[in-house]
């Protein structure tokens, strides 16, 4: 069995939602890649403003950064709205963010992060992209096991035997903090791209974008905005953004 036409081995899809870390993944992707898709769900998540934010997100990299202007390619949104059915939890219902007794927050999604690379390597597949590109980490999410590199790693070989196509999924946050994180951006697209993440990209769980803080928009009480605030104080004071993970080590990425 053999993949559509396509440039399996330089191109990349990325899972994009218009968040930092997607964000960040998006402009790893186009420094290294020469033709890059990305493909984003809609699973009937509280807010639609980080969905939003992906047309604001993709049309400023192609204003700031014109050398990526002819790498970046088509964008794919996929329904998935019955996956959110099931996962009844605070992102998708009106359920108050709390920990629960698996010592899991309440905005953990059941196998979400399983689902979007299935459907992205249908995608991928369609598009002759073998290089899945996601901004799953381990070491700051709140373990989530879906996040975990082992997970993954696993998943790819499943990807690989059931399409007979040999996929990498690509994580090049897995082993960052969020300061190593707002560092790559730094070196990836210097203080444009920087700015680009802080003005244009979404991270708050309310869904919150009234304040500007000086990491960028949000409620600054949910856990996904205390993580982004902690990780651009420690990255800008020094303290997180200079450990021993070189920013562009291929082998942080796989
Ligand atoms: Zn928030």
């Amino acid at each position: 069995m053999t993949a559509e036409p396509g440039n399996g081995e330089t191109g990349a899809l990325v899972l994009f939602s218009g968040g930092q870390d997607s964000t960040v993944c998006l402009a790893y992707a186009l420094d290294r890649y020469d033709r890059v898709e990305t493909v984003g769900f809609n699973y009937g998540q509280r807010h639609g403003i980080e969905l939003q934010c992906r047309q604001r997100v993709r049309a400023e990299i192609v204003r700031r950064f014109p050398q990526w202007e002819d790498r970046l390619g088509s964008d794919h949104m996929l329904d998935i709205s019955s996956f959110g059915a099931i996962g009844e939890t605070s992102l998708t219902s009106d359920a108050d963010i709390v920990m629960l007794e698996s010592g899991l927050p309440s905005t953990f999604v059941p196998g979400r992060n399983l689902v979007f690379f299935v459907y992205a390597a249908a995608l991928g597949y369609r598009r002759g992209l073998h290089r899945l590109v996601g901004g799953m980490c381990e070491t700051d999410f709140s373990g989530y096991p879906d996040c975990r590199d082992a997970t993954l790693r696993s998943l790819q070989e499943s990807i690989r035997l059931g399409t007979d196509v040999p996929f990498e999924i690509e994580t090049p946050l897995m082993s960052r903090s969020k300061a190593q994180t707002w560092a790559l951006a730094q070196e990836l697209g210097g203080d444009a791209l920087v700015t680009l993440v802080i003005e244009q990209t979404h991270t708050c769980y309310q869904g919150e974008r009234g304040t500007r803080y000086d990491w960028g928009y949000g409620c600054g009480e949910c856990p996904a905005c205390e993580l982004r605030a902690r990780g651009y104080w420690e990255w800008r004071e020094g303290i997180g953004g200079q450990g021993k993970l070189s920013a562009r080590s291929p082998s942080a990425a796989r």
